[in-house]
């Protein structure tokens, strides 16, 4: 393969439509296949059926712990968007290179890609790992099954840089996430006999007042963190489903919420309070009057939040290679680097090229200033890996 530089390189993936939980396997073939070109061996880490995987490649020593460039492959729908330009060709003017994807992530991975024959080429004393995942724009889905297969790797990277949009600023903080699809059972009877059912709709109205009331609660007793838009954890109900008719007593209901964390609130125990009203106080009720009722939850994602400290190698690390020597706000958007912090000790930092302004909306893009600083910070870290060999 001829080498292409970091435009082209963008070019051809956001080329390919790897919108979340559509097969990503198309692009992380060129990826494999690019790296295969510089002799570099990659693994792929498969979804259920085959249709996604995330890519890992060390380059350099295999038996010493590295800094690992990591990026998420899919993107959001453009479905209903109004693009003035085919959001999957790419268009560039002076300013800026446009479409799905430019600045979430693709920009950060083709800057990436773009420094690999360099990588390759040079002796390096400290390994560079790639990491490249699915699914995480609906809520770091797709990592989980890398993270499972790292946790049996034998080195693993001890810091890692994740590239999400920043404007090239470090970002040591955001929430976690847990969301949950609620199923309430009740008994379905005439709305003339509501005696003999049981409401799904109205217990499912009583979880879900709960539920916002947590809102407050959680203010009253937690220490407000001013780092965040949002100081505070968060509950949230975005839709629900229940009944059929205004004169039968709803058997069924269904409904979706999600908490938001600040990392030093444990997200499991604020789960629990809302399974605990739910089972404890709700169910128990349902069935005195009908022993079949249920309240079941399934999750639907589940992520950590991320509290970098300023004093930790990788801060000092990602300053000494970052043009952009500046630290930005906490971020209300989640990333991976909290499950990768968490999950396998790997202390991460969010910075990437691009703004977060920009990432999911029409016409996305990333300048080519932000570019350039991407590839600088790119160049200095291959430069470091070559002389150093501590982290
Ligand atoms: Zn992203």
């Amino acid at each position: 393969m001829t080498q292409l530089n970091g435009e082209q390189l963008l070019g051809k993936l956001i080329a390919y439509d790897t919108t979340s939980t559509t097969s990503n396997l198309e692009l992380i073939d060129f990826v494999r296949n690019y790296l295969d070109d510089f002799s570099v061996h990659s693994k792929l880490v498969y979804n259920d059926d085959k249709s996604c995987a995330n890519l890992f490649a060390t380059i350099g020593p295999d038996d010493v712990a590295g800094v690992m460039l990591s990026g998420h492959t899919d993107v959001v729908p453009t479905s209903g968007q109004n693009w003035h330009s085919d959001p999957y060709q790419m268009k560039a003017d002076d300013e800026a290179f446009y479409g799905r994807g430019a600045c979430d992530m693709k920009g950060f991975l083709a800057c990436v890609l773009a420094g690999v024959p360099q990588m390759a080429s040079h002796k390096l004393a400290t390994p560079l790992h790639l990491a490249f995942s699915y699914d995480e724009e609906i809520g770091c889905v797709g990592v989980k099954k890398l993270i499972d297969a790292m946790s049996g790797f034998e080195v693993k990277p001890k810091i890692g840089l994740i590239g999400e949009p920043t404007d090239m600023a470090m970002v040591l903080g955001h929430k976690g996430k847990a969301a949950f699809q609620v199923e309430v059972i009740g008994s379905s009877c005439h709305s003339a006999y509501i005696n003999r059912g049981v409401n799904a709709v109205e217990y499912a109205a009583e979880l879900i007042a709960f539920i916002h009331k947590m809102n407050a609660e959680v203010q009253q007793r937690q220490q407000l963190d001013n780092t965040y838009t949002v100081p505070y954890s968060t509950f949230h109900v975005g839709n629900i489903k229940g009944g059929t008719a205004l004169n039968i007593v709803p058997k069924q209901c269904q409904f979706e919420f999600e908490i938001r964390n600040l990392p030093q609130d444990d997200l499991d125990s604020l789960v629990h309070e809302v399974k605990h009203f739910a089972q404890d106080v709700l169910l128990a009720d349902m069935r005195q009057r009908f022993e079949g009722s249920q309240i079941s939850f399934s999750s639907i994602s589940n992520y950590p939040g991320l509290s970098t400290s300023r004093n930790s190698e990788v801060v000092a690390y990602t300053q000494s290679i970052n043009p952009v020597n500046e630290f930005g706000d906490n971020a209300s958007f989640g990333t991976e680097a909290g499950l990768f912090d968490q999950q396998l000790g790997i202390n991460s930092v969010v910075c990437g090229p691009g703004s977060i302004d920009q990432a999911h909306k029409p016409d996305e893009f990333v300048s080519r200033k932000q570019m350039q600083f991407c590839n600088q910070m790119i160049e200095k870290l291959i430069n470091r890996c070559t002389e150093d060999f501590s982290i």
